[in-house]
């Protein structure tokens, strides 16, 4: 810790003196309530730990935080840690301001995130843009918010003196990903089932290979959706939950969609040179956190045009914004594809869009999701809600393997830039609805070197590895494998805890 002298240190945040008073002062109380209606206004760190609300929907501020156009003036020029702070001080008020600061001062680091922009952007011809947010320790976008995520955690069980043991099932880059960001933390351990012999070997290695005692890699014999059914069966056991601090981390915290607001900010600054300007961006999307995260960075004020959803051949949400039917597919109808990431069969973000589409109608919401819940569809074309969609700015479109190819081995030719399969979908749907004059900037969810097959039948040969990566699936490996049975995956986590 460099930083100011006498800082005052607590659960390796320092505070920086003199910062708080002002921050807390002139900020209006933030309080998060339930899509579903049924929870009493909670403070940030309340819904911190949390997973679903108890009536099953999703925290949202009571209130989206309105940007003037003074403090957009006043946000262009600063740094990407700066500029955090700025968006998530309106979102958390009952953690000290200079706590705060410090938190995401020490998340948001070139160490970290292999360059000081944090989330570069890429130009590829006037008006066509690719936002990096891949430079994280997984290679995956889900790194920005899940590193902030781990240093929240460790400050809020530091203050409570609680421990929190994360259980969560993973195919791929949310393992990843959260065990990153979770290594060596205090008060947590992290058990992350996956399917035995079913990643890839990169992602594999990239989990295995962590040696941190506070990390628990299960091998689970099956399939992914044993491992997300054992996941299940544990959160449902609420006696053996609250006895054991079972928590998640999964893509509907709300730390993590707030995190991810800021890119859209840093990606608009970078494109534009006034805040005249609107900007369109192209999402890779599955659970729908990020393409929500600009759903509200839009309500905060930031001047985007359209919010361009882009999926692969499970094309859930496009066919949403399409039709206005939302039909949650069911197992077998989810396919598995070459942007894996994306492969869902229903996205368990969009109720939060859905609540602001009905006007903030938590009655509605719990209606259609009784249906969702149950696996049924829904149809909104012949209400008047269909039509308002576009007051949000979405649009939509889906891609499919060959596209995904075509287009890696087109920005390839034409740009000599690589990138994954799933930016590949993000930029194949985001040119289908580009419009002149307005910047689109295609949000990059992965690193080519995690798919490297498909880069492979793309340009005909495999992408390079980065620094610190070419050894990758040579290092030592730490993990059990225990079979698919829920008492036997509690029985191993009753002996770690012990
Ligand atoms: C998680 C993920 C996505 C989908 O993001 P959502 O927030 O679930 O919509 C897309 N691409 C990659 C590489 C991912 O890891």
């Amino acid at each position: 810790m460099t930083g100011p002298e006498k800082a005052d240190c607590f659960a390796g945040v320092c505070r920086v003196p003199g910062l708080s008073l002002l921050h807390n002062l002139k900020k209006p109380a933030m309080r998060y309530i339930s899509t579903r209606g049924g929870m009493p206004p909670k403070t940030f760190s309340e819904i911190l730990l949390s997973g679903l609300s108890p009536d099953g929907g999703l925290a949202i501020p009571e209130t989206y935080p309105k940007i003037t156009a003074a403090e957009l003036a006043a946000w262009r020029n600063l740094s990407y840690p700066a500029l955090a702070f700025e968006i998530l001080s309106r979102f958390v008020d009952d953690i000290p301001a200079d706590d705060l600061h410090s938190i995401i001062h020490q998340t948001y680091t070139a160490e970290v995130f292999g360059t000081p922009d944090i989330t570069p952007l890429k130009t590829l011809e006037p008006g066509l843009h690719i936002l990096g947010l891949s430079n994280g320790p997984t290679l995956a976008f889900k790194d920005i918010a899940m590193q902030l995520l781990g240093n929240l955690f460790q400050y809020q069980l530091a203050k409570t003196g609680d421990e929190l043991n994360i259980l969560g099932a993973t195919s791929g880059d949310t393992g990843s990903s959260a065990e990153y960001a979770m290594r060596g933390k205090r008060g947590i351990r992290v058990f992350m089932l996956s399917p035995l012999g079913k990643m890839s070997r990169f992602q594999t290695a990239q989990m295995f290979s962590l040696q941190d005692k506070n990390i628990f890699n299960i091998a689970i014999r099956g399939v992914f959706d044993d491992c997300q059914d054992i996941v299940k069966a544990v959160s449902n056991d609420h006696a053996y939950k609250e006895a054991h601090r079972i928590g998640t981390v999964n893509s509907i915290n709300w730390a993590r969609i707030v995190a991810q607001v800021v890119y859209y900010f840093k990606g608009y600054f970078a494109a534009t040179k006034s805040n005249d300007e609107q900007v369109s961006f192209a999402v890779p999307s599955g659970n729908f956190g990020n393409i929500c995260a600009g759903h509200v960075a839009r309500m905060m004020g930031l001047p985007i045009k359209h919010l361009i959803l882009a999926t692969n051949e499970n094309d859930v949400l496009d066919e949403f914004f399409r039709t206005g039917v939302y039909r949650p597919r069911t197992t077998t109808e989810t396919q598995h594809t070459s942007s894996p990431s994306m492969d869902i069969s229903k996205a368990s973000n969009f109720e939060r869009f859905i609540f602001d589409l009905t006007g903030r109608n938590a009655q509605q919401v719990k209606e259609l999701w009784s249906a969702v819940d149950q696996g049924k569809p829904f149809d909104l074309s012949q209400t008047p809600l269909f039509a308002k969609i576009k007051d949000y700015g979405f649009i939509s479109g889906s891609s499919n393997h060959a596209a995904r190819i075509s287009t890696i081995r087109d920005i390839h030719q034409r740009y000599h830039v690589l990138v994954d399969t799933h930016t590949a979908d993000g930029l194949k749907v985001g040119q289908m609805h580009r419009e002149p004059g307005v910047p689109l900037i295609c949000l990059e969810t992965a690193l080519p070197v995690k798919f490297a097959e498909s880069i492979q039948e793309a340009i005909g040969h495999e992408p390079e590895r980065q620094a610190g990566f070419e050894n990758l699936e040579s290092l030592p490996q730490r993990f059990v494998v225990k079979d698919a049975d829920v008492q036997v995956v509690k029985a191993y986590i009753d002996e770690q805890c012990r």
